[in-house]
């Protein structure tokens, strides 16, 4: 991230951005991302792949427009997530569809837009597909998402690779349905899908879980069944904790791929979310007071759980400094937001410069999971979102007004019977 001292981004002045656009303010790095995608590029350079873009990470239209412009697909996880996707230009020949509850309308949808590829994670969810792609009179394109039954070493509500969890199947039931694939006569089921987890730190679980997979693309290939491609999912973590998390290298990373499916012909697709945009975004936030309790003291924000919730959903960890220097002493606070829950922290005793109100802080490496996450619980208007890229700036989410706030809701007047 080119946040050199901490006062610009992409040769862009926080400060003034802040006060031009007011905060809460979520900050995207174009060249941050761009460089995140060329990194997996360069080490990809030669094979058959693609990259798809986990769009529920950051859906911002802008955001994915960006993908687009640098070769990037879309993996999408809804029909919301496919009308994004599209809108934003990335064909549908770029687009992977993953998730446990596709509906037969998202289905549907998909089918009609042609995408490359549905990650079927359930037998009924494969004869649903079957039946649905029958009747619009088209084949879809499948893999199978397999459970290798490996632990991700990361938090439990965001590992997906294990048999207790509700993604994908066991290698035992895919191996089923490859054997019946003739059956399936508006199914092409020629793709392997692995997805472990999410905020992954080391490369041991993916070798563990591509080891696994690569056995069961052998296995088949000697059985007849020629594979189109093998998705390897997403997962790669970032750091999220200066001095703390150690994020795997990408090269060192798709080289741990491409070695695991040595040999293997067909194309390999990849699903980055967080390593995309996770460092290439801040949350700008003003302090609105300081208060000194009995035990400790409380340094309320601008921003809260509304607009990210990674805190208070994994208790996860963030960076939070403030913009530009400040020398004043050492002060331990409670970081919090106005909402009224006492989950709304988004550090606890954390040591800072001593803050006023009105300060400009910036909570780090947000630029995954928090504006796609955000609600407007508490009545609070979604957070405006800009990207800065080589000294200018273009909002991509006008600050929500408070009339869009409440678009859609009506009061009870008109009374029907169904
Ligand atoms: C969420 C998700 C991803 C992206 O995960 P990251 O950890 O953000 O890289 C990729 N594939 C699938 C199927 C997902 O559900």
């Amino acid at each position: 991230m080119t946040a050199s001292p901490h006062h610009q981004l992409d040769g862009v002045d926080l400060d003034a951005l802040a006060a031009r656009l007011g905060t809460p303010l979520y900050v995207y790095s174009a060249s941050a991302i761009r460089q995140r995608i060329q990194s997996l590029q360069a080490a990809l350079h030669g094979t058959d792949s693609l990259i798809c873009f986990a769009v529920k990470a950051n859906s911002n239209r802008g955001v994915l427009a960006l993908m687009h412009a640098q070769g990037v697909g879309a993996d999408i996880v809804s029909a919301g997530e496919l009308w994004r996707a599209m809108q934003a230009g990335i064909p549908p020949e770029h687009i992977v569809f993953s998730g446990v509850g596709k509906s037969e309308q998202e289905i549907v949808e998909a089918l009609d837009a042609g995408i490359l590829r549905f990650n079927v994670e359930s037998h009924d969810e494969l004869l649903t597909l079957q039946r649905l792609a029958q009747s619009r009179g088209t084949t879809a394109r499948a893999a199978v998402r397999i459970n290798p039954d490996v632990d991700a070493q990361t938090h439990e509500k965001i590992s997906t690779g294990k048999a207790e969890n509700k993604f994908g199947v066991s290698i035992d039931e895919a191996r089923r349905w490859f054997a019946a694939r003739h059956a399936l006569s508006h199914v092409q089921l020629d793709g392997l899908h692995v997805h472990i987890g999410s905020q992954i730190l080391s490369l041991g679980p993916y070798r563990e879980a591509l080891k696994r997979v690569a056995a069961f693309w052998r296995e088949l290939a000697a059985g007849g069944h020629v594979l189109a491609s093998i998705d390897v999912g997403g997962g790669l973590g970032v750091c999220y904790r200066e001095g703390h998390d150690h994020p795997v290298d990408a090269a060192d990373y798709i080289a741990t791929v491409r070695e695991a499916l040595a040999g293997f012909e067909g194309r390999l697709l990849f699903e980055p979310g967080r390593y995309l945009v996770g460092e290439a975004g801040v949350l700008l936030t003003r302090a609105i007071r300081v208060k000194h309790g009995e035990e400790r003291n409380f340094l309320v924000l601008d921003a809260a759980m509304n607009d990210l919730a990674r805190p208070s959903l994994y208790d996860a960890w963030h960076d939070i400094a403030p913009v530009g220097s400040n020398t004043h002493p050492a002060t331990t606070y409670d970081i919090v937001g106005p909402v009224c829950e006492t989950g709304d922290t988004f550090a606890r005793g954390r040591t800072l410069p001593a803050c006023s109100p009105g300060d400009l802080l910036m909570i780090h490496t947000a630029g995954a999971y928090g504006a796609s996450m955000s609600s407007t619980y508490n009545s609070r208007p979604l957070a405006a979102e800009v990207m800065v890229d080589d000294g200018r700036y273009a909002v991509v989410r006008q600050r929500q007004r408070f009339e869009d706030m409440v678009a859609g809701e009506q009061l009870a007047g008109h009374w029907e019977s169904v």
